[in-house]
């Protein structure tokens, strides 16, 4: 249930309470917004702990979120949630490119490709150093020695970066070099992966398994808010269904859907969705125009030579269209395109 605090509630009444929702075995978490403070306080409610809290000095009253998810639900908080991550603000009015080569192969296509992205209007870096592949004998990715280029590369360009953490014991090692984790596709029910990185204090890129529902996809970020940790962006990047010329088909539904259910912000990756480079773009504009808070895309200058998710690599030039027309999409919403901080 949320306690919601009368306009002008003193600090005393709101932790007040915070020690009452204790008192009773509830966890409070505490959201202030403009107006006024809402406490979540979550746990195996009684009949009378509505009636307990409603009679608090400050609290104007008391509601049960019918949701199974709690702290994601809009219910809980009104306003949109932006998450910082760097200087990359991911939920307010701009929209935010991130973009970079599936799997980080080397320094030197690291840094060309970052180069070649960033110049372009991304804002954030992507790369993958553990890769979840479905063949053991495909590429795995570089491990700690592609996350160090990555660092390298995000510091020397100005751009945080963000790579996939595929397992809870190396939560600690990609946390050390990373700026936001990502969460795979593979890995949205990996409650253990989640409860780790709900600890560890990074944002999280939490991205929608491909046979999820929207339902299943908020509980499991509500695993990572549970933790503590409020910085999560979710990721619409395709479904199955029987539909398979596409790789997966992006849920573009899902936009909408969680912008009423949640205040997280969303973002989608046209790239694993499409599959083939020359759907890519169509599918990332639908995502903005759905009122996605960004995107996140595959860009690799060789893509014949990807050792990864080479047929879905925007090349540079496409991707530097492909911003183009974002921005102007963006701007028919009154939106704009969040811009990199120089270096
Ligand atoms: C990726 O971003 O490279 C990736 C593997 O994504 P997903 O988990 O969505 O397939
Ligand atoms: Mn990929």
């Amino acid at each position: 249930m949320i306690v919601i605090m009368q306009q002008g509630a003193s600090e005393e009444q709101i932790n007040h309470a915070v020690e009452r929702i204790e008192q009773l075995g509830l966890t409070p978490h505490v959201s202030r917004g403009q107006f006024r403070s809402i406490i979540g306080a979550i746990g195996e409610k009684l009949p009378a702990h509505q009636q307990i809290l409603e009679a608090l000095d400050g609290v104007e009253r008391v509601v049960p979120i019918m949701k199974p998810f709690k702290l994601a639900s809009r219910e809980f908080h009104a306003e949109n949630s932006v998450v910082t991550v760097g200087a990359v603000a991911i939920g307010g009015p701009e929209v935010a490119v991130i973009a970079g080569p599936c799997a980080v192969e080397n320094a030197q296509m690291l840094d060309r490709i970052g180069r070649a992205v960033a110049r372009r209007g991304a804002v954030m870096l992507r790369g993958g150093a553990f890769k979840p592949r479905t063949s053991p004998y495909d590429f795995q990715g570089l491990g700690e020695e592609g996350l160090k280029m990555l660092r390298e590369t995000g510091d020397r360009l100005g751009l945080p970066v963000v790579s996939e953490v595929l397992a809870a014991s190396d939560v600690q090692l990609v946390g050390r070099y990373v700026d936001m984790f990502q969460i795979g596709t593979r890995n949205m029910q990996n409650f253990q992966l989640l409860k780790e990185v709900g600890e560890y204090g990074k944002p999280v890129l939490l991205k929608r398994g491909f046979a999820a529902t929207v339902r299943e996809y908020l509980m499991s970020a509500e695993y990572i808010l549970s933790r503590g940790n409020r910085d999560v962006v979710l990721c619409e990047r395709g479904i199955k269904t029987f539909e398979n010329e596409v790789r997966f088909t992006l849920d573009v539904s899902a936009v909408p859907v969680i912008k009423e259910y949640s205040h997280l912000p969303i973002i989608v990756d046209p790239s694993h969705a499409a599959g083939r480079r020359q759907w890519v773009a169509a599918l990332a504009l639908s995502g903005i125009a759905a009122g996605a808070d960004g995107i996140i895309v595959e860009v690799h200058d060789r893509p014949e030579e990807a050792l990864c998710d080479g047929p879905q690599a925007l090349t540079p030039e496409a991707f530097e269209e492909l911003v183009e027309h974002v921005r102007k999409v963006a701007a028919a919403l009154g939106r704009g395109l969040a811009a990199r901080n120089p270096a």
